[in-house]
This record gives C-alpha cells, sequence and structure tokens, in this order.
C-alpha cells in the first residue's frame, strides 16, 4: 500500500508537468522534473518533484530538486561503496504533515507545514536526499549511525560554515544521532581516520555495522574517541558562568 501512494502522486501530478510556462498563463506548476548528472557526464538519476497538494511551495519545491540534482552525484561520490549504484530516480513530494520529512526508498515526503515556517532549511534537503543515498537495510543497523551519517553530509560538506552546536559533556552521547553524531564523526574523520565515512558508509549498507569498528578503523574504542573529543573542546557554558557560545552568524547561506 505504502508503495502505491507515491506511484499515484506522480501519475496524477504528470499531466501538470510544464517546461516553462507559455506567456499569459497564471497556472502554477506544481511539477518539475530534473536530471542529476555524475561528473563523466552520465545521467544517473531523475529528479522529480511534486508539490500539487502546496501549489504555494511551487518555487520552493523547485529550488530543492535543483539542490537534489546538484548534490545528488555529489552525495553519491562521497557516500560510495563497491558495487552500490545509487537509485535512478528520486521522488520530493510536499504534504501537510507531522514532522520535518521523512524518506522511504526513493521518497522524500516533506512536510508543507513545516517549510513555510523555516523557509531557508534546504539542509533538511540534504539530508533527507542523504537517505536515499545511503539505502540501508532496514533495522540492521543503529539509528544513530543512519541519523549521523545523513547529518554529516548536511554539516560537513553542505553546511561547512554552520556554527557547530557544543554538546554537554554531562549529558550528551555520539549516540545523540544527529547533529552531535554527524560532529564528532566530522572529529574522528579529521583526527584519525580520513576515510572513516566512507568505511562506516559501507559496512552499514552490508548492515553489518558494529561499534568495535571504530577500534579497528581508529585503534581507539568508540568511547575513548568520545571523551578525547569532549576534551578538544574549548571550555563551554557547563564549567564556568559565562557563555561562550559562539554566536550564530545572521545568515546560513
Ligand atoms: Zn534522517
Amino acid at each position: 500500500m505504502k508503495l502505491l501512494l507515491p506511484l499515484l502522486a506522480v501519475l496524477l501530478a504528470a499531466p501538470l508537468r510544464a517546461e516553462p510556462a507559455a506567456s499569459g498563463t497564471n497556472e502554477t506548476e506544481t511539477a518539475w522534473t530534473g536530471t542529476a548528472v555524475n561528473s563523466e557526464g552520465k545521467t544517473i538519476a531523475k529528479i522529480s518533484v511534486d508539490t500539487s497538494q502546496a501549489a504555494d511551495l511551487a518555487a520552493w519545491g523547485k529550488h530543492a530538486g535543483e539542490l537534489c540534482v546538484e548534490w545528488y552525484p555529489k552525495i553519491a561520490a562521497l557516500l560510495a561503496s563497491d558495487g552500490f549504484i545509487p537509485p535512478d530516480n528520486v521522488k520530493l513530494r510536499f504534504r501537510d504533515g507531522r514532522g520535518v520529512a521523512a524518506t522511504g526508498g526513493n521518497v522524500i515526503t516533506i512536510n508543507a507545514k513545516f517549510v513555510r515556517s523555516n523557509t531557508n532549511d534546504w539542509g533538511m534537503v540534504i539530508h533527507e536526499l542523504t537517505h536515499v543515498i545511503q539505502s540501508y537495510p532496514g533495522g540492521r543497523n543503529p539509528g544513530w549511525v543512519v541519523e549521523g551519517v545523513a547529518d554529516y553530509i548536511r554539516l560537513t560538506h553542505f553546511e561547512p560554515q554552520a556554527r557547530r552546536p557544543r554538546p554537554n559533556p554531562e549529558k550528551a552521547s555520539y549516540q545523540d544521532a544527529y547533529k552531535t553524531t554527524a560532529i564528532f564523526f566530522e572529529w574522528v574523520e579529521k583526527t584519525h581516520d580520513a576515510q572513516l565515512i566512507k568505511k562506516l558508509n559501507r559496512v552499514a549498507r552490508e548492515g553489518s555495522f558494529q561499534v568495535e569498528l571504530f577500534k579497528e578503523y581508529t585503534g581507539r574504542t568508540i568511547d575513548e574517541l568520545w571523551q578525547e573529543y569532549l576534551a578538544s573542546l574549548s571550555p563551554g557554558p557547563n564549567s564556568s558562568s559565562g557563555s561562550n557560545t559562539p554566536v550564530r552568524p545572521a545568515s546560513k547561506e
């Protein structure tokens, strides 16, 4: 059943798909398609965007689609593994729902309500697009690894200038997923193993991730790495009365 819905949505949207609209019409374009091409000029995926149920987000959706066209080949290269070919089409669809977004297989469903109040969150699109390329087998890897890798791609490669939140050493864990894990991965990669993410991605794709692999890759257990990472951070608001938290830049882009 789950598979039918996106297919249906695309079929319904197809007749509306428009190349540059004929002048003089007020018709809102609610479907957009593009092609992701790799560095050798080979088409690797068709990207389609369906805003038929959120026509006010047509322009946002088109930009999201263009981002996917640009970033799909980059993420595919960053998360390459022997014999793996990423899905050859990706669908983005906008629906009024809950939360931020969800990705199942090659279908990214974005909550239209979230976008309306977070109009600059392009990093979210990159995070979801990463899930399509990860193609990890369901239920075989810890969630913090899956989400940590997705946010690593977002932060380290798409938002390198974004502020890195400082974890609270008393509460935080490398298993917190998302940003906390991503920034930890970033640090391990920089400090101990430049190939860390490629290796983690390969084993996660095979469904054989084990935390012991950190010892194999870096010579340190993940707990030792986490302690070393915490120790490397400059003192923050938790260890003194002042606030050393860097000020968030006015603009993310
Ligand atoms: Zn995610």
